[in-house]
């Protein structure tokens, strides 16, 4: 079906990127993968064609676009590509937003032109050793001294964490023993502050090209210039900001499933099976047919969230329906397609095999799809 969401110059947009993709990204990713990480400098060639100052103010060297959906288009083709780079996708789709949101406009002038001209990474650090779907269960304490913090405490599974330059810290800056969401703050710890410990890059199944990060936190002191929005505000300002998070999240399960159709119908058409091509079998069209369904079903519920989101209308319960909808879509999807190749789909150097090991991780990041299920029937009275 025809998507009626884009203009001619999102149109325009994605063929440029299309075209950075198949130079930039392509050919290098499984030097990445086999890194554990993006290098530094595709920060850098991703602001030169403007990808990274998308949403930054104009003052600041960005484009000044409030809107999502040339974000959209670029997350849309990286993942037609068949590719997923959390760690890049992470810094702009996930943090950014906080700082746009909620920077002040000292924080703007310090750090707003290192995001558009891609010499910031950034990340955000929520999940702890002990607690992950249990957000308000932060153990992590940043204790005021005088203009610092204190800060103390582990995160684990950090997207980006290797990389970033700045990362977004969730921390206990006071208790409440009647509100446990109450009292949880936003402090940005500087990728160079004593104390602050990178440790290893975890080994994952899948996205194998984002470093994903333990970090320690040992008595860091933070400028309180670092906090980020109202002190005790964080469960708020989280929840606010994971509608979008959850989306992005959406938009690429869909993407690289409808990459993963693609795939299989060219393989299907290829293949011979028992003297003929695959695709001339009916159970092939019919499996192909059944998750070109799924896709558009998909489809328009992105669209119809994106719309929400740019009106400021998009509400955690819906942004919970599409990750949870999109993201067991993709799971569903890509099986299949994974299937139409046989063996080879099990052979790490088709491209179906990094998508289904990629795909895993999206019914757990950015809140499990149970906790999506928790959030919808909360919406619903139960
Ligand atoms: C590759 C990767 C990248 C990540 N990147 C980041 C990042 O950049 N920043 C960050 O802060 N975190 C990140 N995470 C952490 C991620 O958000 C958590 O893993 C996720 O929220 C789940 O938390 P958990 O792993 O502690 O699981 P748990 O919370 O321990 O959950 C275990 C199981 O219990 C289920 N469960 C939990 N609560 C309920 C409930 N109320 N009802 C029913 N079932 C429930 C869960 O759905 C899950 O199946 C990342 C994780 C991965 C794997």
């Amino acid at each position: 079906m025809q998507r009626t969401i884009f203009t001619e110059d999102h149109e325009a947009f994605r063929d440029s990127v299309r075209q950075f993709i198949a130079k930039e990204i392509t050919p290098n990713l499984p030097d990445w993968e086999a890194d554990g990480v993006i290098p530094r400098d595709f920060y850098k060639k991703t602001a030169e064609i403007g990808i990274n100052g998308l949403q930054v103010p104009e003052q600041y060297g960005g484009g000044g676009i409030d809107s999502f959906l040339f974000n959209t288009v670029v997350y849309e083709e990286i993942g037609y590509a068949a590719a997923s780079l959390g760690g890049f996708q992470v810094h702009l789709n996930t943090v950014l937003p906080y700082f746009l949101e909620y920077a002040d406009e000292e924080q703007r002038d310090r750090w707003f032109p290192g995001f558009a001209d891609g010499n910031l990474v950034s990340a955000i650090a929520m999940t702890e050793p002990g607690i992950g779907s249990d957000l308000a269960g932060v153990t992590t304490t940043a204790v005021r001294d005088g203009d610092d913090y204190i800060l103390n405490g582990n995160k684990t599974f950090i997207t980006g964490g290797i990389n970033a330059d700045l990362v977004i810290v969730v921390a206990r800056t006071s208790k409440d023993p009647e509100n446990r969401r109450k009292g949880l703050s936003l402090l940005v710890v500087e990728g160079n502050m004593p104390g602050f410990l990178r440790g290893r890059n975890l080994h994952k199944i899948g996205m194998k090209s984002s470093d994903t990060a333990e970090l320690t936190f040992d008595n860091v002191r933070v400028p309180a210039r670092n906090l980020l929005g109202e002190e005790g505000k964080a469960f708020g300002m989280l929840a606010h900001n994971l509608p979008q998070e959850r989306l992005s999240i959406a938009i690429t399960g869909l993407a690289t499933a409808t990459a993963a159709v693609n795939l299989a119908i060219d393989y299907a058409k290829e293949r011979l099976v028992f003297g003929k091509a695959l695709a001339d079998f009916q159970n092939t069209k019919f499996v192909l047919a059944e998750c070109a369904t799924e896709l558009q079903a998909g489809q328009a519920l992105v669209d119809q969230a994106l719309i929400a989101l740019d009106g400021g209308t998009l509400t955690p319960a819906d942004a919970a329906k599409v990750k949870l909808f999109c993201t067991e879509m993709q799971a569903r999807v890509i099986d299949k397609c994974l299937q139409v190749h046989g063996g080879y789909g099990y052979m790490s150097e088709y491209p179906i095999a990094r998508l289904y090991a990629d795909a895993r991780v999206t019914r757990i990041f950015g809140g499990t799809s149970e906790v999506m299920k928790s959030v919808i029937s909360k919406s619903m009275g139960l």
